[in-house]
């Protein structure tokens, strides 16, 4: 029960009007050591109510403070746009019976309405690392001299699209003697541990449940597939005959996903949104909000657009192409089957992805079920041989060892690859916001 937690009673209000009856895991887990104003870092996933975890404490904190100095308290680190306004959503749910206000400062909305609502001195900023950067280049806008708490949240994500700097020079700005609450999906990389050893003070390390976790609520299904327009029949067919409610398509590149956009519009009994980076902000939450609201519809999504998003409800996902690394695989299929309700997440493996779908597969220690569509059916149908780790035989073609030429181009290739293509500083992230194809360590 969250009396247990010594909340104040505005905020147990607050709850009870959410109808939260219990505090999930990551409450139960995050909320007493948070109040008692240790570091933590966190290992929850999106899904989990990490966000009320981070958000009671911080809210808590500040109804227990009897004067409203003349800066924000607590700032709030955000991947995405998207998941920014999720969060000031929550903080205003779960903040409504009280006078505590959430502002938010993130790219594409207009940069002087934002400094103004800053001028009204709010509690709380949600933030994404670029923008919080330019307020406080301009100097006046954003104060952080008064926080005392500072969450950076889903920082596996934050740092995979180049933002650990910005995230590192963001919480150099804030008092040393603050509090710092850090949430990542994944254990991370040596970028995380990096920002965890600059960011945090003695943190307290709570794993709950890390993406690699099984999901024995979604089904999970793999369908061979000969090429994009092989695909695109498959993905037409389990649209018309699989989904009655909602449904989101992942593509790995916004063209893609505006390619898919129109190919599905075409058909009437299907209503089609579609999120990437590069579309206008307004555009983007009106998709969201459309697909929130209708009882059936397809989202066509890039990752990085519908990281955060809390979408419930959803009875199938479609991984177009299949995602870059076990960790996006487990992002993407876990927003089916939420709140105990059977999803089915299903992939479209073209022969060249094959060898990257059985490495998902080991990373998660698990098999996927092989799936045919009947009336679908191509010319690939998987390797015809496999070797024990699953992967395709004879994927490198031993002959080209004795071919000069392809022996060359091999060697134009690794000095490619050695040679940095970005140059030093520079924020490693593509023009939609995904991140570069590399498989994480
Ligand atoms: P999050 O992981 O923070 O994105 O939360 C996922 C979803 O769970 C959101 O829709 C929250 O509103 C909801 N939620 C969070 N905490 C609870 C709770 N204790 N009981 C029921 N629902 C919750």
């Amino acid at each position: 029960m969250f009396t247990e937690f010594n909340l104040h009673e505005r905020l147990l209000k607050g709850l009870e009007a959410l109808e939260y009856q219990k505090p999930t895991e990551v409450q139960k887990a995050a909320i007493p050591p948070a109040m008692a104003g240790d570091d933590l870092y966190v290992i929850a996933q999106t899904g989990s109510g990490k966000t009320a975890a981070f958000v009671l404490p911080i809210l808590n904190r500040l109804l227990q403070e009897e004067t409203q100095p003349q800066a924000p308290r607590a700032l709030i680190l955000s991947p995405t746009r998207e998941l920014a306004r999720q969060i000031q959503s929550d903080i205003q749910n779960l903040a409504r019976f009280t006078f505590l206000k959430a502002e938010l400062v993130i790219g594409g909305e207009d940069f002087k309405v934002q400094a103004a609502k800053l001028r009204k001195n709010p509690d709380i900023i949600v933030a994404t690392p670029g923008r919080a950067l330019e307020h406080l280049g301009a100097g006046v806008n954003l104060d952080l001299s008064l926080i005392q708490t500072l969450v950076i949240d889903e920082a596996d994500r934050m740092l995979d699209m180049g933002f650990s700097e910005d995230v590192i020079k963001i919480a150099s700005a804030c008092p040393e003697a603050r509090q710092t609450l850090l949430f990542s999906a994944t254990k991370g990389s040596a970028g995380l541990q990096r920002v965890a050893e600059n960011a945090l003070r003695d943190p307290r390390w709570l794993e709950l449940d890390s993406v690699r976790d099984d999901t024995p609520a979604i089904k999970q299904q793999v369908i061979a597939s000969d090429d994009n327009a092989h695909k695109e029949a498959q993905l037409k067919w389990l649209l018309t005959n699989e989904s009655p409610g909602k449904a989101i398509v992942f593509t790995n590149t916004r063209v893609m996903a505006d390619r898919l956009n129109g190919v599905l519009r075409a058909n009437e009994a299907l209503r089609v949104y579609v999120l990437h980076g590069e579309k206008d902000q307004k555009d983007r939450k009106l998709a969201i909000e459309r697909f929130k609201q209708g009882a059936s519809g397809v989202l066509v999504a890039t990752d990085v657009a519908a990281r955060g998003l809390d979408i419930s409800e959803l009875d199938l996902v479609i991984n177009f192409d299949m995602p870059r690394s076990g960790d996006d695989y487990l992002h993407r299929v876990g927003r089916t089957g939420r709140a105990g309700a059977e999803g089915v997440a299903i992939s479209l493996v073209a022969p060249h992805e094959w060898n990257l779908m059985t490495s998902i597969e080991r990373y998660l220690r698990r098999q996927f079920e092989r799936r045919v569509i009947k009336d679908l059916e191509g010319s690939y149908k998987g390797p015809k041989k496999v070797k024990a780790s699953g992967k395709a035989v004879g994927s490198k073609n031993k002959n080209d060892k004795k071919d000069p030429k392809a022996k060359k181009a091999r060697a134009k290739k690794l000095a490619a690859r050695k040679k940095p293509s970005v140059p030093k500083g520079a924020v490693v992230a593509s023009s939609d916001g995904l991140a570069p194809p590399k498989r994480r360590s």
